[in-house]
């Protein structure tokens, strides 16, 4: 552990453990920041800020660039630090350092294009423009789900547009954090010329996320994690005027339809729902499927279920890797329990290797035959679960999809044109990420991410997702003799 740590540049030390879910072992310490050192590090934000948003953008996305080659150079190591430290499988660890270079190649190409419109001026000898300028520095706060790939879209992009970052990881992941800190400053010494303290990670319970919150002088905050959270954070950023970019909690669905080609769907359904364990935002919770094909579909499911490979991460062949902790477990068993009050009929659940990993927590994933969608369904469970209901009639199947408080990701599986069309049509899914014949999780980052009603609204990654972190100026100039009033308004003295 030491020697991959060293690799990563991460010397651990401090008075909090760092735990890995595979087997609970401690694998790292680290220290908590108090007030003092947020302070410090805030303060050191604005000045890292105030140098950085004069560097030229093409300049700032060179910077990105060598931090893209920090993360090739060290895919290995820091996917398997995920692996380690998330849980997930080290396939898994992999591809999230992957899509952090994916971003960076996305954040170089965009350093060039951060475009304003030139709009036509009503006024004669006059022109109006629209630019972009850096907002500020930008507090990033991370789920433990995504620990490093979910920085890198928020900070890649910010870096490109000017900002300064600082960073509050999960507390269940800071190690991490710690890596993608200490390549991040590798970039930055071979750059040569970046302000110091342009980013920064901060490490700490939620009270530290908090900090940045209320922060004025923070004017992003970007927050990645529960509903729960959102729904606090949100009103203390709003309360100082700050804008925050909120990517909350998801129950995301599938419908699959009579013409649907049931082999790719079936593998779209295992790897979305049982995929990181059911731990992604993204996760296949609930699974609507029509009447006709339910009784094919349905028990070949659950074949496949029953000879999931389920152990440590680190191990090939392993598909279902642990939770993340102990009450991760415990809020699944509680699901399962009220979901069974609900009339469920639960296949699978149970906690697996108990003996070898005493304190790691490994489950069977759950495919649980709902009646209805009832209120269980309607909460994301962090964990694998699968609701399964049988429908019949589109528009009914429609309604019952909109009909959660989350609007994260959707898809629906069909060789149907009309229905394929009206899935993501204005009257269709209400969701950010509506797919057809692609499960709903492992989005690409080149299209902006995000969702709607409880998942938070926010867009980051891909497409014009950077305008968040950027402010934006209307200059007109006026290049003639005379001084028009707009509106045509007579102002004579
Ligand atoms: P969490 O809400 O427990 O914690 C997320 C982060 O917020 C942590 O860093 C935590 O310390 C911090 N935090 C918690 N309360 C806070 C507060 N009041 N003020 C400021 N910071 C606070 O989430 P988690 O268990 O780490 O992650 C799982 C959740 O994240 C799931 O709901 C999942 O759907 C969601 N998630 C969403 C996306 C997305 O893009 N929509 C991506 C990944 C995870």
């Amino acid at each position: 552990m030491n020697d991959l740590l060293n690799s990563l540049g991460v010397t651990t030390s401090g008075a909090t453990p760092a735990r890995s879910p595979i087997d609970g072992a401690e694998i790292g310490r680290v220290a908590y920041d108090d007030a003092g050192s947020v302070e410090t590090k805030i303060a050191a934000s604005v000045v890292a800020f105030k140098a950085w948003r004069d560097v030229p953008a093409p300049r700032r996305g060179e910077l990105v660039r060598l931090f893209g080659e920090e993360l090739r150079a060290n895919k290995d190591a820091l996917g398997r630090l995920v692996t380690l430290e998330a849980g997930k499988i080290l396939q898994e660890g992999l591809g999230e350092v992957q899509e952090m270079i994916d971003i960076c190649d996305f954040a170089v190409g965009l350093s060039r294009q951060l475009y304003g419109l030139t709009i036509a001026s009503e006024r004669p000898g006059h022109r109006m423009m629209e630019t972009w300028h850096p907002a500020g520095p930008v507090a990033v706060i991370s789920a433990f789900n995504f620990p490093v790939a979910v920085w890198a879209w928020n900070a890649c992009l910010a870096l490109v547009c000017g900002d300064s970052v600082i960073w509050k990881p999960s507390e269940k992941t800071p190690l991490t954090a710690l890596a993608t800190q200490a390549l991040f400053e590798r970039a930055v010494a071979k750059f040569g010329a970046a302000p110091k303290n342009l980013s920064q990670v901060v490490l700490g319970l939620r009270d530290v996320g908090e900090m940045l919150a209320k922060d004025a002088r923070l004017p992003v905050v970007s927050a990645t994690g529960s509903t729960r959270m959102g729904r606090e954070l949100g009103p203390v950023v709003a309360a100082r005027f700050g804008k925050s970019i909120l990517e909350l909690g998801g129950n995301n669905a599938m419908i699959v339809t009579p013409s649907a080609k049931l082999d790719l769907a079936t593998r779209a359904i295992l790897f979305a729902a049982v995929g990181t364990a059911g731990q992604r935002c993204t996760t296949l919770r609930r699974l609507f499927v029509h009447e006709s094909i339910y009784d094919k579909l349905v028990p070949a499911l659950k074949k496949v279920y029953a000879g999931l490979p389920i152990g440590s991460p680190l191990e090939k062949g392993t598909l279902v890797g642990p939770l993340i902790d102990k009450a991760s477990f415990e809020g699944m068993q509680r699901a399962l329990s009220n979901a069974k009050d609900e009339g469920g009929s639960i296949t699978g659940g149970a906690r697996a290797l108990e003996d070898k990993f005493p304190d790691g927590f490994y489950v069977h994933p759950a495919i649980v035959e709902m009646p209805d969608q009832t209120k269980t369904v309607c909460h994301e469970t962090f964990a694998p679960i699968l609701y399964v209901m049988k429908y019949t009639d589109f528009d009914a199947v429609m309604a019952r999809h909109n009909d959660v408080p989350q609007g994260l990701s959707s898809c629906i599986f069909t060789t149907n044109m009309q229905e394929a069309e009206r899935f993501i049509a204005a009257s269709g899914s209400d969701c950010g990420i509506a797919n057809v014949n692609i499960g709903p999780s492992g989005a690409e980052i080149g299209g902006a991410f995000g969702g709607e009603k409880e998942t938070g609204g926010g867009r980051e990654s891909g497409s014009d997702s950077w305008k968040a972190y950027m402010r934006r100026q209307t200059a007109t100039v006026n290049y003639s003799d005379a001084l028009p009033l707009a509106q045509g308004i007579e102002f004579a003295v």
